[in-house]
């Protein structure tokens, strides 16, 4: 569970990452060749490298945010749509939640999904499956409301809001 509520005046977005584990090897989604190019190129998405080195950078900058939100966009986009699975998918999750909440223990992360996130993209389903329950497991230590996965397995949405995690004088609107 969360357990730094309101002890910060500032938190963090964190946005379209797009994370490409494969920067390095196949290159799935980049087009030129990044031998020397270890933390990120323009017309690729982003190395592992990449990632870590701005979590820490936001670690070092503003350690404790009242929180975080984490707003989608975290897959890479493949030269062929077809390399993608949803077990890749759920894999770029999972290495992004584990980063952010080792980084910032205690800290209430507030993710929402991108249109990249989910395969293939942009075609998320109206219903119950296993990766939304993967990520609502996933996720769990961030939700205050235990009802807050059920919402997001059956809706896609937190039912869940970051205002008490705002300091008081920040509360009125
Ligand atoms: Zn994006």
């Amino acid at each position: 569970m969360c357990d730094v509520i309101g002890s910060s005046d500032y938190f963090w977005h964190y946005t379209d990452v797009h994370y490409d584990p494969t920067y390095e090897t196949t290159q799935e989604s980049c087009n030129v060749n990044v031998s020397d190019s270890p933390f990120g190129s323009y017309e690729c998405d982003s190395p592992w490298r990449l990632v870590v080195s701005s979590v820490n950078a936001m670690k070092r900058i503003g350690p404790k945010p009242a929180f975080i939100v984490w707003s989608g966009d975290t897959v890479h986009h493949p030269k062929n749509p077809k390399d993608l699975s949803r077990e890749k998918v759920i894999e770029v999750m999972k290495n992004l939640t584990t980063l952010l909440r080792t980084t910032f223990p205690g800290v209430a992360v507030f993710p929402c999904l991108g249109n990249h996130d989910y395969f293939p993209h942009n075609q998320f389903p109206a219903r119950d499956n296993a990766y939304y329950g993967g990520l609502s497991q996933l996720w769990r230590p961030w939700l205050r409301e235990t009802d807050a996965g059920v919402t997001f397995t059956q809706g896609r949405f937190l039912d869940d809001f970051a205002l008490p995690f705002l300091p008081e004088g920040m509360r009125k609107y």
